[in-house]
């Protein structure tokens, strides 16, 4: 019988490689490319990063700017839609503190969203602005443990 520790040592030997950043000797195990001091230079890591970094500048200049700088077929948009899909219709202040953004920044990309035929907006008896997903829009359900990246590759295919 073989004992579970000498299983397991033979496993990660069999996909020990080295680290792919420069002057590290670290081993990864499973053959991944980079060990985890440097797995920020992951390219999809990397590309990950850029693009939350432009999801928050688009974020800051619809702040600044409103409806016009929204992208409704950015990442927000996307889960500004997913929240309507999942959980049916929605105001802005419930979707500004579920999305953990402005009120206002949320009612640019609403009313973005309405323009586009994306969504409709209609005004509650409390005077609050509800977003309704219009029929037929196609929203991207991210599968469990999808990432963004997929999320783009999956629009651009
Ligand atoms: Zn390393």
């Amino acid at each position: 019988m073989v004992r579970i520790q000498d299983r397991l040592a033979s496993a990660s030997c069999r996909d020990v490689v080295r680290c792919l950043a420069e002057r590290c000797t670290q081993r990864t195990r499973s053959g991944k490319p980079y060990c985890p001091d440097h797995v920020e230079q992951h390219p999809y890591v990397q590309e990950l990063q850029a693009m939350l970094v432009q999801q928050r500048n688009e974020i800051d200049q619809v702040a600044r700017l409103g409806v016009r700088a929204v992208d409704t077929e950015g990442l927000t948009a996307n889960e500004l839609l997913l929240q309507l899909k999942l959980y049916g219709d929605r105001t802005v202040e419930r979707l500004a503190r579920d999305m953990q953004l402005d009120v206002s920044v949320v009612e640019a990309y609403a009313r973005a969203l309405a323009r586009d035929g994306k969504a409709t907006l209609a005004r509650t008896r409390r005077g609050h602005v509800q977003v309704t997903l219009a029929p037929e829009v196609h929203v991207h359900v991210p599968a469990p443990g999808e990432g963004a990246l997929e999320h783009r590759q999956r629009k651009s295919s």
